[in-house]
């Protein structure tokens, strides 16, 4: 038997419906807000997550599913949305005709990660990136977004927490303060942050292990570093949001696994996934787009995982929707009519069903049962002779007959007119 690779999961039936409803809000959600949709592909060549993300970060480190293809170039599966959907925006010229755009992407992301519950090698996010705008006010519109659209899915007990990580001009002397104040921790830390401590040193007070806590527990803060504009800024996004009422709290320890990030930071956080806690995160990347070769437009953006907005959906999954019917024929000359008469409803957009194996009446309302099929037709050698059928509400026990003639229509009344799948649900 072939399984599957480590970390990479089917999603089947069942639980798919779920994912359905999540893509599916989001698009509705995110398009109110004027966001369009963007698709970029699955591989990049590895440069240019290299040069967006950072060379020292753990996702460029070590979590990149990098290969050669056969042409000799270095390509990656990628790892996160963003640094594809600039290189697009640019490559395409997307700002000649308006430098403020509104995009957001959804599908599969890879990191070769340890494999655990929340935490996988292929996984999947919907992200939003708003371009060309650095106004405060769109930091906060983002997060409010985000927050409108965890509320409407039904995710609760989440905290939206928000810090600046200032810009290169004020982050490098909280930087050498950071470095300085753990000189004399360093044997506390783990190994890690031991390397991160002149490599990439704002990651230390993001380490998950007990040890750095605790030695990071006095560390200096990022936000009494920030520069005027960038103080400003913060000062600013955090007025927009209480302007919208989204509840939120400063967390001047949370930084980003990602470099280039400026100003803004969020993330969404809940207590419900054990360590696996960030449900969403974003931030500001006002350098990112010249970086890449583009104009220089500011841009923020964000990223929520599925798998764990599913897991936090948990028993409230959404039901697969159920047959409006199952068609129980007894005898061939009924098992032919049984399956014209399913083949126009489901032209009709009408879930329906039939036995093609010729069992016996008994055996097919077993499986009519266990499909949750809303409604039975039988169909006998003597029913057909009148062009009628027994049409059995499974829901409420009852049986009457009905002309076949008008089964369509018959069905459509009971289900509530709604000529879609969604009556069944
Ligand atoms: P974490 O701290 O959990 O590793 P991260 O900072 O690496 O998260 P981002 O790169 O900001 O995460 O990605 C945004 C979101 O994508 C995360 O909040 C999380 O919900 C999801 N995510 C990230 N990595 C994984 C993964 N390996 N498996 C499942 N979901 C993930
Ligand atoms: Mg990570």
């Amino acid at each position: 038997m072939i399984t599957g690779i480590k970390g990479m999961n089917d999603i089947l039936p069942g639980e798919v419906e779920t994912w359905q409803y999540l893509e599916e809000q989001a698009r509705r959600i995110f398009a109110a807000y004027g966001f369009a949709e963007i698709r970029v592909p699955v591989v990049e060549k590895t440069d240019l997550f290299c040069r967006s993300i950072g060379e020292s970060t753990d996702i460029v480190e070590k979590e990149m599913y990098s290969f050669t293809d056969k042409g000799g170039t270095s390509i990656t599966l990628r790892p996160e949305g963003t640094a594809s959907v600039m290189r697009s925006f640019i490559e395409h010229k997307l700002y000649a005709q308006d430098p403020v755009a509104r995009l957001y992407y959804l599908g599969p992301m890879f990191r070769y990660e340890r494999p655990q519950k929340g935490r996988y090698r292929q996984f999947h996010q919907i992200g939003a990136e708003a371009i060309g705008i650095d106004d405060p006010r769109v930091d906060a519109q983002l997060m409010a977004m985000l927050t409108h659209y965890l509320d409407e899915v039904g995710i609760r007990d989440v905290e939206l927490q928000v810090n600046s990580l200032g810009c290169p001009e004020c982050r490098p002397a909280y930087r050498q303060a950071l470095i300085f104040f753990l000189q004399p921790q360093l044997e506390a830390l783990c190994e890690d942050c031991r390397r991160r401590w002149c490599t990439n040193p704002l990651r230390v007070l993001d380490c998950k292990v007990p040890g750095c806590r605790e030695a990071t527990a006095q560390a200096p803060s990022i936000l009494d570093h920030l520069d005027t504009p960038c103080a400003d800024h913060f000062s600013r996004v955090r007025a927009a949001l209480e302007d919208l009422a989204v509840p939120f709290a400063v967390n001047p320890r949370m930084v980003r696994g990602l470099d280039y990030y400026t100003k803004t930071t969020f993330e969404v956080v809940t207590g419900n996934l054990g360590a696996q806690n960030a449900v969403a995160a974003g931030g500001r990347y006002d350098r990112l787009i010249q970086d890449l070769g583009g104009p220089p437009l500011p841009g923020i953006g964000f990223a929520m995982g599925l798998e764990r907005l599913v897991l936090l959906k948990g028993e409230e999954r959404i039901a697969p929707p159920r047959p409006a019917l199952f068609l129980a024929a007894l005898g061939e000359a009924a098992g032919r009519q049984a399956f014209r008469l399913m083949c126009s409803l489901q032209r009709r957009g009408l879930r329906a069903e039939t036995d093609f194996e010729g069992k016996s009446l008994k055996a097919q309302m077993r499986r009519a049962g266990r499909l949750q099929a809303r409604f039975v037709l039988i169909l006998g050698e003597e029913e057909l002779a009148r062009q009628i059928g027994q049409l059995r509400d499974m829901d409420a026990g009852t049986q009457e007959e009905i002309a076949l003639g008008e089964l369509a229509e018959r069905l459509l009344e009971r289900l509530g007119q709604r000529e879609t799948l969604d009556a069944v649900r």
